[in-house]
């Protein structure tokens, strides 16, 4: 059974059919699906989610597809972790990391997009899925592929790190490099996919894809007992998960599952590609588009696609914005590393140095619960701390050159 009822544009409330579209003919707005929330309401209780196996699709009257799921049936559900010792370093009284770093397949929370787009492209009879990607995102798009037994294409800018580069390729999709970055790669794509019948995940699926970053709240809500958080760090990019975080609490609250929305949402970017905490700190409702220029590249989007919706959700909720440099980045990684045994890429750098400086400021309060954001693996992005962690020793295989070196360094 479908709850859905179609899209609709996000500006004008238009309706549209249920279709690969994505954009508004009226008002050039994106669009969002529509679903039946009374009849959802009738159905989805906490006791009928907790009796589903632990994957994204727990949720899955609140997600785009109309037949059973095809891919992704075992990702999400990631461990959310009560890190006392980040908790004591930062001075506050409780966090909890929401750990997506440990994401099936591929290691980052873009498998859960992509679980959700990937489905829903076969139910539209596609025979080829493609993406434009910092990096993560064709990660996910070519392993889920893979499974789902579809063509792949996925375009990437030139300057990724090779962990990316190679977590794609082995999965054995075509990988486009285009020389630019990736605002160049999205605009390219956005003409292949006008011209070519394929399904790019974040441009003619986008409405479908978006919907799957839902259900990281979800569970975030779900693991800490159907309470809402009061504050939630979140990694910017193209602005689609930090705006559905706010989407999907608000559905929880209408569905009866959760109190009111007290959640404060905080966006995390790198101060060299920080269009969204600009706009934040300026309050201008005018994404000002940048040239990215970060080691945090699956963040390096200089004009962010739902740019204007992360700034409404930071201001609608009464959270803020900060962004962070190169150095505080890695920073980040060796924090989150050294207190709580998680190694997360550059973008979960910026995220836990951002909520370090929102408590330093004042903006967060010490006394209540945070909760951080940690979308994707630190193995994947192993240039960027390369000779800044602490060195190895060398010795000779036997007691006395151990004993002698580890002399040095006690
Ligand atoms: C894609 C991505 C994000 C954020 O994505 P949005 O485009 O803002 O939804 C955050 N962290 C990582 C690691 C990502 O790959
Ligand atoms: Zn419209």
């Amino acid at each position: 059974m479908s709850y859905i009822k179609g899209l609709k544009c996000k500006e004008c409330g238009r309706k549209y059919p249920e279709e690969p579209l994505y954009v508004c003919e009226y008002c050039f707005g994106p669009l969002e699906v529509d679903y039946d929330y009374p009849e959802i309401k009738k159905k989805l209780t906490k006791e009928l989610i907790a009796s589903r196996a632990q994957n994204l699709w727990r949720y899955r009257e609140l997600l785009p597809i109309d037949d059973r799921p095809l891919v992704g049936l075992q990702s999400g559900f990631t461990p959310l972790i009560k890190a006392d010792n980040l908790a004591q370093e930062l001075g506050v009284e409780e966090i909890y990391v929401k750990n997506d770093s440990v994401c099936h397949p591929t290691l980052s929370f873009k498998d859960r997009v992509v679980s959700v787009a990937i489905s829903k492209a076969k139910e539209f009879g596609f025979d080829t899925v493609a993406c434009a990607s910092t990096g993560n995102l064709a990660n996910a798009v070519s392993a889920q592929a893979a499974q789902a037994n579809m063509k792949c294409v996925v375009f990437i800018p030139t300057d990724l790190e090779s962990g990316k580069i190679v977590a794609s390729l082995i999965y054995a999709p075509q990988v486009v490099v285009v020389e630019g970055n990736y605002d160049e790669v999205n605009r390219l794509c956005t003409e292949v996919a006008n011209k070519y019948k394929w399904a790019f995940v974040n441009i003619n699926i986008r409405p479908y894809y978006a919907d799957g970053s839902k259900t990281f709240v979800y569970e975030i809500v779900e693991q800490l007992g159907w309470r809402t958080p009061q504050h939630i760090v979140v990694p910017v990019a193209g602005g689609s998960l930090i705006s559905k975080i706010w989407l999907g609490l608000h559905e929880l609250h209408n569905l009866g599952l959760t109190d009111d929305v007290n959640t404060k949402i905080y966006a995390a970017q790198a101060h060299g590609c920080a269009p969204v905490i600009t706009a934040i700190k300026e309050n201008s409702e005018v994404i000002k588009p940048v040239i990215p220029e970060t080691i945090a590249k699956s963040l390096a989007i200089g004009n962010p696609a739902d740019g204007y919706y992360a700034f409404k959700t930071v201001m609608d909720s009464g959270g803020w914005g900060e962004e962070v440099t190169d150095e505080e980045i890695i920073e980040g990684m060796k924090l989150l590393a050294r207190t709580e045994g998680i190694f997360t890429e550059t973008a979960g750098g910026v995220t836990v140095a951002v909520t370090k400086k929102l408590v330093e400021s004042g903006r967060i309060p010490e006394d209540e619960s945070i909760v951080i954001s940690i979308t994707g693996n630190g193995l994947k992005t192993q240039e960027s701390v390369a000779g800044k962690t602490g060195q190895t020793i060398k010795i000779k295989p036997n007691i006395n050159s151990f004993e002698a070196e580890f002399e040095k360094i006690k």
